[in-house]
């Protein structure tokens, strides 16, 4: 296997060893299941709920506000399936949000609910003013995304959900954050939400675990039903080595986020690429560190990331589940023009990345598209 530089992190993270260390330990020697009453199987009992305070604190909430699922779309669907009180009201959704929200939030409108999508700013950002003339006292569940997938635009959630409790005190407000968990500072109860996606393979946690906060005190239905566990919120045997070795690497992600300067590595992108390319940066710049959307005016953004693959780097073209859509939905919604969208390449940081990477990753993509550029006049 060719050894690439990867730079599409928000797709997925490389297992963290902490996440490896506890896939071997609870498929092996720990294989027990957390439901048994014998001695081993309460210890591992005890480990998933010591992986649930982990998590807990890093969100902000308390370890029974966690309910584990097998990835944030499960996450997201349950928010929508079962989080609206009275199954009655209007529902005011971003149109930024990732495929499992938007879908989700369809499958109600073919229900027959109120659905309101709220359009973005051009730089990608949802602000109380954007979301208040969708609001009334009829709304009764909110969704925002906290970091865009697509373009790293950081929402300002906790404005956004006191403006909607002023007008609507009964919504239930959601939040996909499954790019802001431990990449920037998280709160629940600062953030004012209800409900609060995540997911492990996003933060060097293996594939298949998410996690839904869900506010003490808020009646929650259970999506999936069966032997009860999870006290009843979550049928289904745990995933025992993804939860423990989820809630480990959190940790590892949220510590080595703090020393990190993602900044740098998006500025060191439009630096090598201004004056070479015609190119538009989809944000703005408090954007997540970790996320760089661009444009490419005339060009097309799987022919670009070919060829970066072919120069040892991998980059993404947007949101991972939706490649085989030809359109962006979130870039539309952003008004960006046809001639720039089809050229947009996502390039997603981790903290390991090294600058010496990001330099040559920089101009591979200015020869790449310097390369496409000369093709066209030729
Ligand atoms: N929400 C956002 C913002 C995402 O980026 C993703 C994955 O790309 C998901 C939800 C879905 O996560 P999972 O792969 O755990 O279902």
């Amino acid at each position: 296997m060719k050894n690439y530089i990867y730079l599409d992190n928000a797709a997925t993270t490389k297992a963290s060893s902490q996440a490896i260390a506890a896939l071997n330990r609870y498929s092996d020697a720990m294989y027990y299941n957390p439901s048994a009453s014998y001695a081993p199987a309460l210890e591992v009992k005890r480990a998933l709920s010591e992986a649930s305070q982990t998590l807990a604190s890093l969100l902000g909430a308390s370890k029974e506000e966690i309910i584990f699922t097998s990835c944030a779309t499960e996450s997201n669907n349950y928010a929508f399936e079962c989080g609206i009180k009275n199954k009655k009201g209007n529902v005011v959704v971003s149109a930024t949000e990732h495929a499992s929200v938007y879908e989700s939030a369809l499958r109600l409108k073919n229900k027959g609910f109120e659905v309101r999508f709220v359009a973005p700013n051009s730089d990608g950002t949802i602000t109380p003013q954007n979301i208040l003339p969708y609001i009334d006292s009829n709304t009764a569940f909110v969704s925002v995304i906290h970091c865009s997938n697509e373009t790293g635009a950081v929402n300002d959630i906790s404005a956004i959900s006191s403006t909607v409790k002023k007008i609507s005190p009964k919504a239930v407000i959601h939040s996909d954050g499954v790019q802001a968990f431990c990449k920037i500072p998280v709160n629940v109860s600062k953030l004012g939400v209800d409900l609060y996606s995540v997911s492990a393979h996003k933060v060097g946690g293996l594939k298949g675990v998410g996690a839904l906060y869900v506010k003490k005190g808020f009646n929650m239905q259970p999506f999936i039903v069966g032997g009860g566990q999870q006290n009843n919120r979550r049928s289904g045997t745990e995933n025992v080595c993804g939860i423990i070795g989820f809630a480990e690497s959190a940790k590892a992600c949220r510590k080595k986020a703090e020393n990190f300067n993602g900044k740098f590595f998006r500025d060191i992108f439009i630096e090598t690429l201004k004056g070479n390319a015609d190119f538009i940066v989809n944000g703005n710049k408090e954007n997540s560190g970790y996320i760089l959307s661009l444009s490419f005016r005339g060009l097309r953004g799987e022919i670009i990331s070919h060829l970066m693959e072919d120069r040892g780097v991998l980059i993404g073209l947007g949101s991972a589940c939706s490649t085989h859509i030809r359109t962006n939905r979130v870039l539309d919604a952003m008004g960006v023009e046809k001639a720039y969208s089809n050229g947009s390449v996502r390039i997603s940081f981790s903290p390991d990345n090294t600058e010496q990477e990001i330099r040559y990753a920089a101009n591979a993509l200015k020869e790449a598209v310097c390369e496409l550029n000369e093709k066209m006049k030729g």
